[in-house]
């Protein structure tokens, strides 16, 4: 392979680094050199200010659906040329499977971001957050909290084990949140990172400024960053530490997200004695965690709990699966753990492994000494270790090592596996496998608190389980304490992040023209024709339909309680119903209030509306008696695409009586041509 000499991307424009920044990247295969990395030289300044005054204006020109379809375009692009990433990926230690995480995972981010945003957000520029707060009795002065995009830049800082995905898991929450990022992968694997990031520049739907990227050090970046600014930093605890204590991160209260090391736990249910379904799937689960990637995955199972009395039985189980797994060359076909990236890390994951020993446990499965690979690689046998004290042995809850490593350790009862559990002060994710809900129930409650994700396995969902490693992209990946209190992804929470929540005071017609979105109480518009004929491109956010009115007889609700079979009291017994603390007589149905509405504003003929899709936020706010009267206006609230050729349009639907008091409110969801 030839010696790459990567480039970094400032400005919109390829430059190397200069000649004495540069430095050269080994292979994790022989330890040959793959890449010549560096960026001294880059203006950092000059880059933060091009992201905030080109980047960040062009993004936020652009809707959240706008900046959807971009996604979904980067993410095609790398599907595409996925082949060339793939070749790439070995001289990272990765077999192709590995890779597959990394690359596919990646592009299948940021298509998840994409569709997402264009499912969940508005086609618009701000994000409402929850319903309007009423702040005074006339309706007059209304509060509502809206997320705007921050007008700095994110600076993203990315750990060596994911060179794709992990770019892009930030990537695609900052892009659709409408904010520019300056990229820096570490150097150990830059060369995947650099050109993933080629593919997406050159699929050519990135706006000027709304990406950057450095192969190499950060330079004085740091010195330079506002309180509009975010760091997002992926690596270790140490460099976590040293990054959030840069007084400029704390005299400008910069954004900082830290995803650091985490000492991750799976265990073993005190009911899964072995020969139970979850003992084997425990163990298979445990072994793959080690060796995918060669263990170096932030999520994989580093303590590994287990009852007591079935101590024995984990070890020798995982001690047979790990003689199966072949180590070697990743680009050979039978080979099941690649390499390590470099021999400096393989070198360190020893020392950590001698660390654990030295505090009480001892090598029970591989040899951290043994040859194993082509000469000159960083490859070492997965290694498994056995704590008999895990109270004694504090290293195996305090010590990474960031390698195929894992160390088992018994527990009394639930009681102490949830303390074990908890020991390791904070963590990306648990696995627990068991069969019992009680058990599944007290540990969720007693350990939940402690780790970010939690996975609960047994028998029934295990084929379907994405699996102990796996951070995905709807939900929440980051944890607490010493896994860094960062939290990423989680589908639109992780786009919150990249925004500001402000509280904006006015009046409802006022909070529509900021929002540009229709708000209860705000500017409403009747049309010439009846909505329901209109496509949806064809409606603005506040068209209205005001229907006529209906009287409502006591003839309707007998008619409707004997066809349906509700004949609960309020509607059917004037004395109960008198009685009764909410109702002065009897009252119409709910349900036939909302058929009456339909009934009212529907248009009848096939057109654009396709199919009533749900209602949402449904209150019954006035009771309506025989007698009285209804009638409804229908308002465009939203409008989203969906994938395929439908969108939704979500309609306000408020239900007045003759005196206009309003009856009922609710979302009503429809499923609309575009
Ligand atoms: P690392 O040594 O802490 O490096 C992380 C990143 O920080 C790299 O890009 C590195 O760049 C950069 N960096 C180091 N010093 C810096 C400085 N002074 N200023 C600016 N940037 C600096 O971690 P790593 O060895 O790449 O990754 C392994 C660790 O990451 C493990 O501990 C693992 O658990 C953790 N990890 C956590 C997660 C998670 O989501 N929580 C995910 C993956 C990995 P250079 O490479 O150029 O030095």
């Amino acid at each position: 392979m030839k010696t790459a000499q990567l480039l970094n991307y400032a400005r919109d424009r390829w430059l190397p680094g200069d000649a004495v920044s540069l430095v050269e990247l080994p292979s994790a295969i022989d330890g040959s050199p793959v890449a010549l990395t560096g960026s001294g030289g880059l203006d950092f300044a000059g880059m933060a200010t091009y992201a905030r005054e080109v980047g960040g204006p062009a993004l936020r020109r652009m809707t959240f659906h706008d900046r959807a379809r971009m996604l979904k375009a980067l993410g095609l692009a790398i599907l595409a040329r996925k082949e060339e990433l793939y070749e790439l990926n070995y001289a990272t230690g990765c077999t192709r499977k590995d890779g597959w995480i990394d690359i596919e995972g990646g592009a299948g981010t940021l298509l998840s971001f994409s569709s997402k945003g264009r499912r969940e957000l508005p086609d618009a520029h701000v994000l409402l957050d929850g319903q309007l707060e009423p702040l005074s009795k006339s309706g007059a002065f209304v509060g509502q909290h809206v997320f705007t995009s921050l007008q700095g830049v994110a600076v993203h800082i990315n750990a060596y084990n994911f060179p794709v995905w992990g770019m892009l898991e930030k990537l695609a929450p900052t892009l659709l949140a409408g904010v520019p990022a300056i990229v820096k992968p570490a150097s150990a694997t830059a060369w995947l990172t650099e050109v993933a990031f080629r593919v997406m520049i050159e699929a050519g739907v990135l706006p000027p400024g709304a990406v950057q990227l450095v192969v190499g050090g950060v330079g004085d970046l740091f010195d330079h960053l506002t309180l509009q600014d975010i760091v997002s930093f992926t690596g270790s605890a140490a460099t976590a530490l040293k990054l959030q204590t840069h007084p400029v991160i704390a005299r400008e209260s910069v954004r900082f997200v830290a995803e650091r090391d985490s000492l991750n736990a799976s265990v073993l249910g005190p009911d899964a004695a072995p020969g139970t379904p979850e003992f084997d799937l425990f163990v298979r689960e445990v072994v793959t965690e080690m060796t995918v990637k060669a263990g170096q995955k932030c999520t994989a199972i580093r303590r590994a709990l287990a009852p007591a009395e079935h101590l024995d039985a984990v070890e020798a189980a995982i001690r047979d699966r790990l003689t199966k797994i072949i180590v070697g060359d990743p680009r050979e076909k039978g080979t099941r753990m690649g390499a390590l990236v470099n021999v400096g890390q393989r070198e360190d994951v020893k020392k950590r492994i001698a660390e654990i020993a030295a505090a009480g446990a001892r090598v029970v499965a591989g040899d951290p000494e043994a040859s194993v690979g082509p000469d000159g690689g960083a490859f070492l046998q997965p290694v498994l270790l056995r704590a008999d004290d895990p109270w004694a042995c504090a290293a195996a809850h305090d010590v990474e090592p960031f390698g195929p490593v894992s160390t088992v350790m018994p527990y009394r009862d639930l009681d102490d596996a949830v303390k074990l559990a908890n020991r390791g002060r904070g963590s990306l994710v648990l696995s627990l496998f068991t069969h019992s809900p009680e058990a599944a129930r007290d540990f969720v409650l007693g350990a939940a608190a402690f780790h970010g994700r939690m996975l609960v396995i047994d028998r029934t969902n295990a084929q379907d389980s994405t699996g102990h490693g796996s951070p995905l992209p709807v939900l929440t990946h980051g944890g607490p304490g010493r896994a860094g209190g960062g939290e990423e992804m989680g589908g639109v929470r992780g786009v919150m992040h990249y925004m500001q929540r402000t509280a904006v005071q006015s009046s409802p017609g006022m909070i529509a023209a900021i929002t540009d979105q229709y708000i209860p109480g705000g500017p409403k518009h009747e049309i010439g024709v009846h909505p329901f004929r209109c496509r949806m491109s064809e409606l603005s956010i506040g068209d209205t339909l005001k229907t006529a009115s209906r009287t409502v007889t006591l003839e309707d609700i007998e008619h409707f309680a004997h066809f349906t079979g509700d004949t609960f009291y309020a509607h059917m017994d004037e004395e109960a119903a008198k009685a009764s603390p909410v109702f002065e007589g009897r009252v119409v149905h709910g349900y036939l209030i909302l058929s009456f509405a339909a009934g009212l504003f529907v248009d009848p003929d096939p057109g654009p509306v396709l199919a009533n899709t749900g209602l949402e936020s449904l209150r019954f706010l006035t009771p309506l008696y025989p007698g009285d009267s209804m009638r409804v206006e229908l308002t465009v609230r939203a409008k989203s695409l969906k994938s395929g050729d439908t969108g939704v349009v979500r309609w306000a639907v408020e239900i007045f009586n003759q005196n206009d008091e309003m009856v009922a409110t609710y979302d009503l969801l429809t499923e609309n041509v575009p």
